[in-house]
Order: C-alpha cells, then sequence, then structure tokens
C-alpha cells in the first residue's frame, strides 16, 4: 500500500518536498533570544550576558525519513513534522544549569550528537521541548538562538586562508588585538608569534599544517571570539601526544568558564571536571552523577570507564609523575 502510493509521486516532486524539508524556521513573532530570555522584558542588562539554563523537558525525537517524507507530500506538508520514523530518543529529561559543564558519553549511535542538535535547533523535537534560558528554541529567531551557541565539532573546519581570517568567521569585526588575546586564551599564541607571517600566515592543507591538537586550539581560540554563552562540544578522539593534550585542556577550562556547556566527552579529564555526567544509552538517560557516584554505582558507566577512560589514566600519570597518586 505505502508502495504504491509512493510511485506516484514523481522523482522531481519528491526532491521538491525534500528542499522543502527545512521545516526549521522562524516562527511568526519569533522573538531575540535576549528578549526571549527576560519576561519582564525592560530591555539590555547585565543579566543577558549571563550564561543561560539549558533544559531538555521530557524530549523525544525521531528523524524524519526520507520515504515517509515522499508519502506526506500526498497529503499536506504539514504532516512531514508528524510522521515520526526511527525514534532516536526517548524521554531525554535533564538541565543543564548556568555555567555548568554537562558532559554527554555513552555508546556509539546512543544519541549524544542527536542531543546537541537539538540545542542549536537543527532539527526540532517530536516531543517535549528544549529550552534556553527558560525559552522554548521553537519561539527565538534561529539567528539569535545560533549567535548564541559555540559548537566546536570534533575536526575543525578550516579555510584555506589566513589564521586572521579563519579566525574573523567566528565575529567578522575583530580587531587584531581581540585575535591574538583569543589565541593567546587557547594556547596557541605563541606558535602563531613564531609562524614567519603571524596572523598572515595562510593554513591549511596547501598552506601551514597545523597538528590535531593545533587545529583543536585553533577552533577553541575562535570559540573565544565569538564567546557565546552556551558550548556545544564534541571532544575529538584523536590521540594527542601529552603536552598537546594538557595544553588543549587548559585551553577549554578557559573556553568553558562561565558557560553552559555540553560537552561529549572523549577525555577523562574532562569528565572529571564535569559538573554532571550524562550516560546517553539507547537515547535515553541511563545513568546521571559525578564522575565518582557513577563509578560507585557499577553500572554502564564504570564499564565505559574500564574500557575507554581508565588507559587515559594511565597515559596521564606517565606524563606527569607528580600528579596524584
Ligand atoms: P557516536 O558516539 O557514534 O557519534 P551518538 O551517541 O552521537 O554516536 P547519534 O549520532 O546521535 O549517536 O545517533 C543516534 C541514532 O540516530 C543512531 O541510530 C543513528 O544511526 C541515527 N542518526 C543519526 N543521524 C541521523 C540522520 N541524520 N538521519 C537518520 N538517522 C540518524
Amino acid at each position: 500500500h505505502v508502495d504504491v502510493m509512493t510511485a506516484l509521486v514523481s522523482f522531481d516532486r519528491v526532491f521538491e518536498v525534500l528542499d522543502l524539508k527545512p521545516l526549521i524556521r522562524d516562527r511568526d513573532g519569533a522573538r531575540a533570544l535576549a528578549e526571549a530570555r527576560q519576561p519582564s522584558g525592560n530591555g539590555s542588562g547585565p543579566s543577558l550576558t549571563k550564561a543561560p539554563a539549558i533544559e531538555f523537558d521530557h524530549v523525544r525525537f525521531a528523524y524524519p525519513a526520507a520515504d515517509e517524507v515522499s508519502l506526506a507530500s500526498l497529503e499536506s506538508i504539514a504532516r512531514i513534522d508528524a510522521s515520526p520514523s526511527k525514534e532516536v530518543l526517548f524521554d531525554v529529561d535533564f538541565t543543564a544549569r548556568p555555567g555548568q559543564l554537562v558532559a554527554l558519553v555513552g555508546p556509539s549511535g546512543a544519541g549524544k550528537s542527536t542531543i546537541t542538535h537539538l540545542v542549536s535547533r537543527l532539527y526540532d523535537a517530536s516531543g517535549g521541548a528544549v529550552r534556553i534560558g527558560g525559552a522554548d528554541v521553537r519561539d527565538v529567531t534561529l539567528e539569535s538562538l545560533r549567535a548564541e551557541i559555540g559548537v566546536v565539532s570534533q575536526d575543525a573546519h578550516l579555510f584555506h586562508d589566513s589564521i586572521r581570517e579563519n579566525m574573523r568567521y567566528a565575529r567578522p569585526d575583530a580587531a587584531d588585538e581581540e585575535i591574538l588575546a583569543a589565541l593567546d586564551a587557547a594556547q596557541i599564541g605563541g606558535l602563531v608569534a613564531a609562524m614567519p607571517e603571524g596572523l598572515d600566515t595562510v593554513v591549511g592543507d596547501r598552506g601551514y599544517r597545523l597538528s590535531g591538537g593545533e587545529k583543536q586550539r585553533l577552533a577553541i581560540a575562535r570559540l573565544l571570539l565569538k564567546a557565546p554563552s552556551v558550548v556545544v562540544l564534541d571532544e575529538a578522539t584523536a590521540h594527542l601526544d601529552s603536552e598537546s593534550e594538557a595544553a588543549v585542556q587548559r585551553a577549554l577550562r578557559t573556553a568553558l568558564a562561565g558557560r553552559t556547556s555540553l560537552v561529549i566527552a572523549h577525555r577523562l579529564s574532562t569528565i572529571r571536571e564535569a559538573d554532571q555526567i550524562l550516560v546517553i544509552d539507547d537515547g535515553r538517560v541511563a545513568e546521571r552523577g559525578r564522575h565518582e557516584e557513577l563509578l560507585l554505582e557499577g553500572g554502564l558507566y564504570a564499564e565505559l570507564y574500564r574500557t575507554q577512560f581508565a588507559q587515559q589514566r594511565d597515559e596521564v600519570r606517565q606524563a606527569e609523575p607528580l600528579g596524584a597518586p
């Protein structure tokens, strides 16, 4: 039955509908996040600079499936919204309080990236709500929402262009002094200063080759320049030498201070510092708590720790003989 109906839809029509799929757009009367965050609406104030809470209120989510999208085109576009496919998140419920670092850990495919996508509203939840500073992300303009969120993905994308232009991507009007300050804070100022052309040095495959750790620090410098109040970060899994590792860690600590952050964590040091660890398994929050508490529970976290994180502890100990006993 479904196949027959789908076959009636021409290919062109399917793609036309798929192109229309970005149903993620501003609703009528959407307000800037800064306004929506202030119920009293008394203009700009110091509260605007304070980091907001991120709330997942019983969030459910399914990625829309292409065949269901084409089927829906036979009826009305509005149906696309209502045609769930594979459920990926079930009743995800948590709050990252202002300034908190929340670490997401869990097996591959559990739904960690999907959770971070919903914060920047790349998709809308199929049930429940995602709120930032108390404002439902569907009620605020996408522009103001995304201006407030700094996203750092696994492999930082660098343009084949100068370091200055790569940094200005985060804030087009940034002055050199601001760029240099951000590079310093991200532990990469010294390296850039030592380059023959400084900020004019062209980076990328055909330019100055940065190591994995250097790219990550440049991405963090960009984040610092953008200065968002919310950070969504997917930590790189790539193994860094212990010196880069320590530099990235220092850079991260600066970048996340005073911001509310959701981090897909791969580093032991990050999960130990997290105010809250959410163990995501099969689209649900399976366990939550701090490192020590979760270890004592002896559940999925304890197992992940043994298989993924404990070996990093040994590496860190070898690199820092004066560290913790
Ligand atoms: P990993 O640690 O491997 O990155 P994850 O915990 O981040 O995994 P997600 O990427 O959120 O997991 O994926 C959760 C589920 O959603 C998986 O079953 C995945 O196949 C599915 N999925 C992810 N992205 C899409 C998409 N764009 N369309 C359809 N399904 C998707």
